[in-house]
């Protein structure tokens, strides 16, 4: 006689429900058309999508977009948490990183630029169209282009990744990123733990793809790779250029130069202390942050004072005088004409190095410095991308449109107005024509942050996709029955 196992109800009862839930547990991590595997155990060894070879990793993206597809909704929705979980709980730790090997920008600022990774949209961004007629029901979706190559710059290096991630995952794609050399670094440090993370949830290892000594002949590799369908390009006028002749569709998140007016009918101390907040985040590195200040003759006394009293330092002429001749050099063009050339080592610098090489003493902790200069100033015709604003005294409010225009270069990137006179709002909006155009607020309002909104990093600008969402990496499909399948 076997001997009998004795099993009471509630235990009974236990392992029933656990074999329950193993069985569903197991269906969700793996769809019924779908070979994938299901959960597997982290492992440190292995690429983990950082690659040397633009081949290799463009096969191996390829790959992982195909094992990505069976995982549906659900596992671009996984890869997704896991991005926003890993920026927010490595932002100390990641945005030290980035700000040790690229040396620019505030380090507050890196940290933080990482902690709001979470506020770019998901899934939830992609919805269907559907028609519903005579002639049957047609259903339109965004499905993904496969694999993009996307380029990414020093003055954000992770956050974009990231965020660049968060869109083209969930749009369902995988990525090969060739980020800027200044920020390789740290791309590829961030890019391994995502794929491992990714690799302990869903089993898939190179979805997200890095070169990790990219070269301008890794650039080429990748505009040129069969597998990648569309290139995103985050960067200065260069890089766009050469993305648009290659060939490929880019969709390209160009150069700025944003500029800001201030007409004097609204509150001159609020407009001074969100003309310190934008220019002064991160160092001026953001694209979108105030480059340039005009002011209507009539305030601007009490304008420049507002700005002092809110912590800017103004600087003399002399000191202006002195700190231009080490940020611009000047240059001759194919056609003889000399123009000024940004000293890329001041970029991203902290005011008070600005003021040392302007001969005057400021704080560390000054979060700006400002000038007097004339329309056509270097500081004001260049993208400085330091926190050292030119301000400009015009006569009229047309003056001032027609200066912002002119020092804005047609990007149509962004361009900030102080003034409660809704006439002035319509007059520079439909004459700059820019992507964002924030009224009475920070430039980093029109990010999201400060204003209604959602945050992207890559701000399609040059191409015309405007903040970067899902949307903007798919392709979209119909699907057509003809007469049958209405449901009335
Ligand atoms: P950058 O143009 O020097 O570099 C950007 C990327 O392009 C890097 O990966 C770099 O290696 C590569 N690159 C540069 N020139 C190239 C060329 N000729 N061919 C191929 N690749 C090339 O810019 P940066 O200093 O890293 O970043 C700042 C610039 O990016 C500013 O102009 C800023 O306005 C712009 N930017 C725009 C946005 C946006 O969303 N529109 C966001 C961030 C930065």
């Amino acid at each position: 006689m076997s001997p009998s196992l004795q099993i009471d109800e509630t235990t009974l009862r236990s392992i029933v429900d656990q074999v329950v839930r193993n069985i569903a547990g197991a269906s969700a991590a793996a769809p019924a058309a779908c070979a994938a595997p299901a959960v597997v155990a982290p492992r440190r060894e292995g690429r983990f999508g950082v690659f040397t070879d633009v081949a290799a990793a463009c096969a191996a993206a390829n790959q992982a977009f195909r094992q990505l597809q069976p995982f549906g909704i659900e596992g671009r929705v996984k890869v997704i948490e896991i991005v926003k979980t890993l920026a927010e709980k490595n932002a100390v730790e990641w945005g030290r990183i980035e700000f040790e090997e690229t040396k620019i920008g505030r380090l507050a600022h890196k940290v933080e630029k990482l902690q709001i990774v979470k506020l770019v949209p998901g899934v939830e961004w992609l919805r269907p169209y559907a028609l519903s007629g005579d002639h049957g029901i047609t259903l339109e979706e965004h499905t993904p282009f496969g694999v993009i190559g996307a380029i990414t710059p020093v003055t954000h290096s992770v956050p974009t990744i990231c965020g660049n991630i968060v869109s083209m995952v969930a749009a369902g794609n995988a990525v090969v990123f060739n980020p800027h050399p200044g920020g390789a670094k740290c791309a590829a440090m961030a890019v391994r733990a995502i794929n491992e993370a990714i690799h302990a949830s869903i089993g898939i290892e190179h979805l997200v793809c890095v070169i990790a000594e990219p070269t301008l002949d890794t650039f080429n590799a990748l505009c040129a790779a069969e597998a990648v369908r569309v290139l995103c390009v985050t960067g200065g006028p260069g890089v766009v250029n050469a993305a648009m002749k290659s060939g490929k569709r880019a969709i390209c998140a160009g150069p700025g130069n944003p500029p800001v007016v201030v007409d004097g009918t609204g509150n001159l101390s609020k407009a001074a202390a969100d003309v310190i907040k934008g220019a002064s985040y991160d160092n001026n590195l953001l694209c979108v942050g105030e480059k340039q200040v005009f002011v209507l003759e009539s305030c601007a006394e009490r304008f420049l004072n507002e700005l002092a009293r809110a912590g800017a330092a103004k600087l003399t002429s002399a000191q202006l005088e002195r700190l231009t001749a080490v940020a611009f050099t000047n240059s001759k063009d194919a056609g003889g004409c000399s123009h000024p050339v940004l000293n890329r080592k001041l970029v991203g610098a902290d005011a008070s190095v600005l003021a040392q090489h302007a001969g005057a003493t400021v704080s560390a902790d000054c979060p700006m410095l400002f000038a007097e200069t004339d329309a056509d100033h270097p500081f004001v015709m260049e993208e400085q991308m330091m926190p050292m604003i030119p301000v400009v005294r015009v006569k009229t409010f047309s003056d001032a449109v027609a200066a912002a225009l002119k020092s804005e270069h047609g990007y149509k990137h962004s361009a900030i107005l102080h003034s409660l006179n809704v006439e002035h709002m319509s007059q520079m909006a439909r004459a700059l024509d820019t992507t964002l155009f924030v009224k009475n607020g920070a430039s980093v309002a029109g990010l999201g942050l400060g204003g209604e909104g959602y945050l992207n990093y890559s701000i399609a600008t040059t191409t015309g996709e405007g903040i970067a969402t899902p949307l903007t990496f798919t392709r979209t499909r119909r699907c057509v029955m003809v007469e049958n399948l209405r449901i009335y």
